[in-house]
C-alpha cells in the first residue's frame, strides 16, 4: 500500500488538542506517521489548500443491509411498520444482502463514516462486502428467539468469529437482539463467547416504554437492571438506544463500563422519545458513540448530519445548552473508535490513519476559521461536503471512486427495487 502525502491542508481539526493551520498529514502503514511540515515524503499526493481534515467517524449501530427498505412504509406507525419490515424479511436471501450492505457500505464512506457495528441477518455477506470496499466492521449473528436457539445462534457466532480471522478490516461482536426479543440466558451465553474470543456484545436496551414494560413483566425488573442483578453487565457490553433507562440503570453502566450508542434520528423518526442524559454519561466517565440505525427508521447512515440531530435532541429535551458540538464530535469519532476497539479518533501521529477530508469551500460552510470550525462541523456540514475517506490509510472514498459509487449504486437500486415487486 503506497504511502499519502495530504499536503497542505487548510485546517486540520484534532478533538482534544484543536485546529492546526496549513500543515501536511504523512500516513505510511496504515497510521499517521507525520503532521506538521511533512516534506520530502513521497506517495500519493492530495493537494488539501482547500479542505479541513478531521478523523474519520464511526457509526455505532446500525443494520447495514436494511438500505434496502429506505422508505419503506415509513410514515406508518411502529408496530404496523415492524409488521411489514418483519414479512418482508422473511424472504431475504444473502445476495440480497450482500447488494444492500454494499449500497449501505458505499453511502457510508461517501459520507465520512470508517467504521460501524452492525447487527443483522447473513452478517458474512456485509463481512464481504465491508471487506471488498474497505470499510473497518463489526458483525454477528442475531440472536431472535422467534428465529434460532441459543445453541444454534453461539455455534454460528463462533464459526463466523473464526472466518473473520484472516480478515484485517472486519472484526466479530456477538448480537443480541434485546431482552424483550431473547432471553437473558442468551446474554450469558453471549457473554461467554465475547470473553473467549476478546470482543463486545451488542444489544438493544431500553429503547421503547413497550420494551420496559415487557421486561418488567418478564423478569420483575428494568433491562439495565435485570442485566446488572444477573451479573451481566460489564464493559463487554455495548447498549444501543438507552433512552427509557433509570438513573440508578446509567449509574450501573458508568460502575459497570459498558458503552452505550445513542441513536437520535431513529428514536425520533420512530416516535420511541426517551431522553439519553448524554452530558451525564459523559462527566460518569460512560463512552458514548452514536449511530444512524438501520436506513429504513433514519432514513440516511450520515454522521454528520447525526452528529447535529444528537446536539438538536439534547437541547429539546433538557432545555439548555451543556451538550456542545465538540461533545458530540467526540462521540463520533473518539467514542465511536474505542467501541470499535480502534486506536483511532486523532489527528496524530501513532493513530490509525481513519480519516475525512471536506471541501471547505462548500457555500454553506462560509466564513470558515479555526475558532468556528468545530460548530461548521456539526451543525453545517453534511456528509455530501466530504471529498475523501481514508481507512487504515487507504483512500476507500476519493473522487475517482465517487464515480464508480454512483453507478454501481444505480445497479443495486433496479435489483433491490425487483424484491419488492407485489409487496409494496
Ligand atoms: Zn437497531
Amino acid at each position: 500500500m503506497e504511502p499519502i502525502l495530504v499536503r497542505q491542508c487548510r485546517f486540520a481539526l484534532d478533538p482534544v488538542e484543536g485546529v492546526l493551520r496549513d500543515v501536511d498529514i504523512y500516513l505510511e502503514g496504515g497510521q499517521i506517521t507525520c503532521l506538521g511540515e511533512c516534506s520530502g515524503k513521497s506517495g500519493t499526493i492530495i493537494d488539501a489548500d482547500h479542505m479541513v481534515c478531521m478523523p474519520a467517524l464511526y457509526n455505532t449501530h446500525t443494520h447495514a443491509a436494511m438500505a434496502l427498505f429506505r422508505g419503506f412504509h415509513d410514515d406508518a406507525i411502529l408496530e404496523e411498520w415492524l409488521q411489514r419490515v418483519w414479512r418482508a424479511e422473511k424472504r431475504l436471501t444473502p445476495g440480497v444482502i450482500h447488494e444492500a450492505s454494499r449500497l449501505a457500505i458505499m453511502e457510508m464512506l461517501s459520507s465520512g463514516t470508517a467504521g460501524f457495528v452492525d447487527m443483522y441477518f447473513y452478517p458474512e455477506e456485509t463481512a464481504k462486502a465491508a471487506e471488498e470496499l474497505g470499510i473497518r466492521a463489526l458483525v454477528g449473528p442475531v440472536m431472535l428467539e422467534n428465529m434460532t436457539s441459543i445453541d444454534k445462534w453461539a455455534e454460528e457466532t463462533v464459526r463466523l468469529a473464526k472466518g473473520l480471522e484472516k480478515l484485517k478490516l472486519v472484526k466479530p461482536i456477538v448480537n443480541v437482539h434485546s431482552l424483550y426479543a431473547a432471553p437473558i440466558e442468551a446474554v450469558e451465553k453471549g457473554l461467554e463467547i465475547a470473553g473467549e474470543i476478546g470482543v463486545r456484545l451488542q444489544m438493544h436496551a431500553a429503547e421503547t416504554r413497550r420494551e420496559v414494560y415487557a421486561v418488567k413483566q418478564r423478569y420483575g425488573k428494568f433491562p439495565v437492571e435485570a442485566l446488572r442483578d444477573a451479573g451481566l453487565l460489564s464493559q463487554r457490553v455495548h447498549l444501543v438506544h438507552m433512552g427509557w433507562a433509570t438513573s440508578w440503570e446509567y449509574q450501573a453502566v458508568a460502575k459497570a463500563g459498558a458503552t452505550i450508542a445513542h441513536c437520535p434520528v431513529s428514536n425520533m423518526k420512530l416516535a420511541t422519545a426517551g431522553f439519553l442524559p448524554l452530558h451525564d454519561l459523559q462527566e460518569k466517565g460512560v463512552t458514548v458513540g452514536l449511530g444512524t440505525d438501520g436506513a429504513a427508521s433514519n432514513n440516511v447512515l450520515d454522521m454528520f448530519r447525526e452528529m447535529k440531530a444528537a446536539v438538536l435532541l439534547q437541547r429539546h429535551s433538557y432545555w439548555d445548552t451543556r451538550v456542545k458540538a465538540l461533545h458530540v464530535l467526540r462521540a463520533a469519532t473518539l467514542g465511536g473508535a474505542e467501541i470499535m476497539g480502534v486506536r483511532a479518533g486523532r489527528l496524530k501521529p501513532g493513530y490509525e490513519a481513519d480519516l475525512v477530508l471536506l471541501d471547505a469551500s462548500r457555500l454553506h460552510l462560509q466564513p470558515l476559521r479555526p475558532d468556528n470550525l468545530v460548530s461548521a462541523l456539526v451543525y453545517a456540514a453534511t456528509g455530501g461536503d466530504v471529498v475523501y475517506t481514508i481507512v487504515a490509510g487507504r483512500a476507500a472514498y476519493s473522487p475517482e471512486k465517487a464515480e464508480k459509487f454512483t453507478e454501481e449504486a444505480a445497479r443495486i437500486a433496479e435489483r433491490l427495487n425487483g424484491f419488492f415487486e407485489g409487496e409494496v
